[in-house]
């Protein structure tokens, strides 16, 4: 099925420096996100290192899973993102200025009709079906645990002092897993991959609006940056929208 995606950064409003990424590979059909944290240099090393090196120790793989069952490429996504992340903590322990460097992560690898769906930290993965937005990954912060216990009401989240603060991500100590999930795509959903920059200065119901208002995944990324932008911009804002059979 003919897939159509697009991707976009921008610095935003208020920060120096833009630490996330972003990788578009139409030939591996791979899609990633990513979002770096720790100094401003380590930021910036952590997310460049989850859309260049990750993809070049998935590349093999890829190929070889193509035809394995579900639950093989979900196992060995998994594996090769953990030793990945681990390769990184090790990195950064290794060298001066870099100890607390990580990177957040959204991924997609699409086989046909099925999206394979890798994830950790707080960038997020939205499917678009029906006009109607959802939200596929659950953010592994300490703000989104303290709302799953019930501590907290979802509208404190944005002024919590550990607000930010990520309960996983890729680099973090110990052995950390992504979270892994296989959705079956249907013609004419869209896909949305993006950074805390966006989620963090629109609320869903406006994401899903400019969407709908764009159905060009590049006219898409535009339209959601500047509106990111002209809420704030808080923060770096990285958007990818992939379109499953476009009409
Ligand atoms: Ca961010």
């Amino acid at each position: 099925m003919p897939i159509q995606a697009a991707g976009l950064t921008d610095i935003g409003r208020q920060r120096t420096s833009n630490q996330d990424a972003f990788l578009v590979d139409s030939g591996h059909q791979l899609y990633i996100v990513s979002d770096g944290m720790g100094g401003q240099q380590a930021g910036e090393v952590a997310s460049r290192a989850v859309v260049s090196v990750l993809p070049q120790m998935l590349d093999s793989l890829l190929v070889r899973l193509s035809d394995s069952p579900r639950r093989v490429i979900e196992l060995t996504l998994r594996e090769t993102i953990a030793q990945f992340s681990q390769r990184l903590r090790q990195e950064a322990a290794a060298q001066p200025g870099m100890k607390g460097m990580g990177a957040t992560l959204a991924m997609i690898w699409l086989r046909q009709d099925l999206a394979h769906l890798a994830h950790m930290g707080d960038s997020r993965i939205y499917r678009l079906r029906h006009d109607r937005l959802s939200q596929l990954t659950e953010d592994h912060s300490v703000v989104a645990l303290l709302i799953k216990h019930g501590d907290i009401r979802p509208e404190d989240a944005a002024n919590h002092p550990a607000r930010g603060q990520l309960s996983r991500f890729i680099g973090s100590d110990g052995e950390v897993f992504p979270d892994l999930q296989s959705v079956q795509l249907h013609p004419g959903e869209r896909l949305l991959l993006c950074s805390d920059g966006l989620w963090g200065m629109l609320p869903d119901a406006e994401i899903a609006r400019l969407l709908l208002q764009h159905p060009e995944p590049q006219d898409a990324c535009q339209a959601l940056i500047q509106a990111a932008n002209q809420a704030g911009g808080k923060d770096n804002i990285t958007v990818l929208v992939i379109n499953f059979e476009p009409k």
